[in-house]
């Protein structure tokens, strides 16, 4: 049986903007963090979906706002979760236009934003991050709002998280991380197929926030997505304490990958919902 406890973690599950009331999203604009937070922001694979952006996640701890991926759709849904002129850094698991295109309307927010340009932040990202990003903008002067910084494997600071990343098994560069804060720790797959790195990212950790972009069927082809199962396989490996599936394609059934990463994994799993917010501690 799929078991959607929340666990440790307090999990508010918003739905849609419309279910939140409009005071609690002013305290989200005004308030400020102390433990680490983690907001999805879109949760949908590949595309955006009918309800969910493309990739996206708001990490925030002491104030210190950190977006992680910011895929097609997803500046929109973010604003529901902080100011765009509240954002200090990004960090991009890779280049993929599903997990980088709405750098383009950030750097718009930016760039011309009503009290004037607005310093530049750090993005963080695989090489040649600054190109893809001033090509899909068509403006090659995109470093006048971010200042792009090359993501290699190994151990980082970003703001208040001690950040480990390494690579992963895709296509193209594709970056895992692992955030730590205040005695927690968190791990995001990326886009993945199967990969021992991520395992090692994951280990004891208490969220894996795992990618889960195919249906479990016979031949799935390698170094490019996981199914359910295998997100399954790769927590109960990582010994992690909860897994919550993401990156959920549309033409996917959500409720088949919940079941095969719960077949495979003794902890809680649930699925990655926009809105959905987890307070660890
Ligand atoms: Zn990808």
């Amino acid at each position: 049986m799929a078991r959607r406890e929340p666990g440790p973690f307090g999990v508010m599950e918003l739905g849609s903007v419309a279910d939140v009331p409009r005071r609690w999203l002013a305290r989200r604009h005004l308030g400020s963090v102390v433990g680490m937070r983690l907001t999805m922001v879109g949760c949908s694979g590949s595309m955006p979906g009918p309800h969910s952006a493309a990739s996206c996640y708001l990490l925030e701890a002491d104030g210190f706002r950190l977006v992680v991926d910011l895929g097609n759709g997803a500046v929109g849904a973010l604003q529901r979760y902080t100011a765009l002129n509240r954002v200090n850094a990004v960090a991009l698991s890779h280049l993929h236009a599903d997990h980088c295109l709405d750098m383009c309307p950030l750097w718009v927010a930016r760039t011309y934003a009503p009290e004037g340009a607005l310093p530049r932040i750090p993005v963080y990202g695989p090489a040649g991050t600054a190109e893809r990003i001033a090509r899909a903008n068509d403006d090659p002067d995109v470093t006048g709002a971010f200042d792009f910084v090359t993501l290699t494997p190994g151990q980082h600071r970003i703001g208040p998280f001690a950040v480990t990343t390494g690579h992963v098994a895709h296509p193209v560069e594709t970056f895992a991380f692992r955030f730590e804060h205040g005695g927690h720790a968190l791990t995001y797959s990326g886009d993945t197929g199967e990969s021992p790195a991520l395992v090692e990212l994951a280990r004891s950790a208490d969220v894996l926030l795992c990618e889960a972009g195919f249906p479990d069927l016979p031949d799935l082809p390698p170094n490019l997505h996981l199914c359910g199962r295998q997100a399954g396989e790769h927590a109960a490996r990582a010994g992690a304490g909860r897994l919550i599936l993401t990156h959920l394609a549309p033409d996917c059934d959500p409720e088949e990958s919940l079941a095969g990463a719960a077949g495979a994994f003794g902890g809680p799993v649930s699925l990655a919902a926009p809105g959905q917010v987890l307070d660890l501690g």
